[in-house]
């Protein structure tokens, strides 16, 4: 099968499984394992902030991220497709006893005079507005995603109206892929933010929240608490070293083959809509008076193909590092004989 669903099903490549083997490890609880604790120092030095800390999942890094930001009652402004609030369980609501006020951005991207609007006035009926968080790329957005300029923009009203900042980059290395923005600068603008070595990365398992010392010694209490915290879990850290090390730069790989079926998909007549294609997402809708959405999956499914469904209409494409040109070829030939 060609898996297409997300770039979260990519498997350890045999060097990546090699570093793992040859990992030193200690217990982590303890703080004794140098994988991990050189996997922290790493991420915390590539987002210009003090410290880090490796997760299991990118959700528990969000989850701890917004937990360390607010008090139960507080206010979180972000975009109504966010992950952090459609995708993770209703989490913020049950880790934080927050409210969520939700903005309707531009494929997810969410504008400085979107936020100023949004930060409820000083009187006791409302929330107090806390938190912003952004998503970086945006996944429901179709993989659009913000420069640094943007961010620091948003940053500044967040400054200014005391709210912090929060960035769920869970693909953030596909942005700068595109942006060519150095990612130190986000140490200048934002509070926290965290990434995913699980997905166009290539590590099996595993997150990183970067911060200051002060809010990723808040984050370590949270961590444990939500049971995530591991012990000789240098093994996967030492997965992620790798991925940060070796599977950067050859993102641009899957933004060029995502391009290309972005433009096949353009050409086809049964395609109602494409969002732009920007990173290596591609969200778009057949046209139900050719084939509606459920054929359409079950003709890809028969060819070999796995797509996933977005809501009700909408299809998503995700190319990654277990997607290669012959596989590319292939989804473009299925593609243009529907
Ligand atoms: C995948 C993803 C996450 C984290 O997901 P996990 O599966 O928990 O690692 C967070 N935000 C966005 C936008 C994502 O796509």
């Amino acid at each position: 099968m060609i898996d297409l669903r997300s770039d979260t099903v990519t498997r350890p490549t045999s060097d990546m499984k090699e570093a793992m083997f040859q990992a030193m490890v200690g217990d982590d609880v303890y703080g004794e394992d140098p994988t991990i604790n050189a996997l922290q120092e790493k991420a915390a030095k590539m987002f210009g902030m003090e410290a880090a800390l490796f997760c299991p999942s990118g959700t528990m890094c969000n989850q701890v991220a917004i937990k360390l930001s607010t008090q139960p009652q507080d206010e979180v402004i972000c975009d109504k497709w966010a992950h952090v609030y459609l995708y993770e369980g209703g989490g913020m609501m049950a880790n934080s006893m927050v409210s969520v006020r939700l903005l309707d951005g531009d494929r997810m991207r969410i504008s400085p005079q979107q936020v100023e609007a949004a930060i409820n006035p000083e009187n006791l009926h409302f929330p107090i507005s806390r938190l912003v968080c952004l998503e970086n790329t945006c996944n429901k957005g179709g993989g659009s995603y913000y420069t640094m300029d943007e961010i620091k923009a948003i940053s500044e009203v967040c400054r200014d109206n005391h709210l912090r900042l929060h960035v769920d980059g869970a693909r953030i290395f596909n942005a700068l892929t595109e942006t060519g923005d150095d990612p130190r600068d986000y140490g200048k603008y934002i509070n926290t933010l965290s990434f995913c070595l699980s997905k166009g990365l290539g590590a099996p398992v595993g997150s990183m929240l970067v911060g200051s010392h002060d809010d990723i010694k808040k984050a370590l209490r949270i961590r444990k608490m939500l049971g995530g915290g591991m012990r000789q879990a240098g093994y996967l850290a030492a997965a992620g070293l790798y991925a940060l090390e070796h599977h950067i730069e050859r993102l641009t790989e899957d933004h060029q083959r995502a391009q290309k079926l972005g433009e096949v998909l353009q050409q086809a007549g049964w395609v109602k809509e494409l969002m732009p294609v920007e990173t290596n997402i591609l969200v778009f809708a057949p046209d139900p008076a050719y084939l509606s959405w459920q054929k359409l999956v079950e003709r890809l499914d028969k060819a070999g193909i796995l797509v996933s469904v977005f809501g009700n209409a909408y299809i998503r494409m995700v190319t990654h590092l277990d997607i290669n040109d012959d596989d590319l070829d292939q989804v473009i030939g299925v593609l243009e004989k529907i």
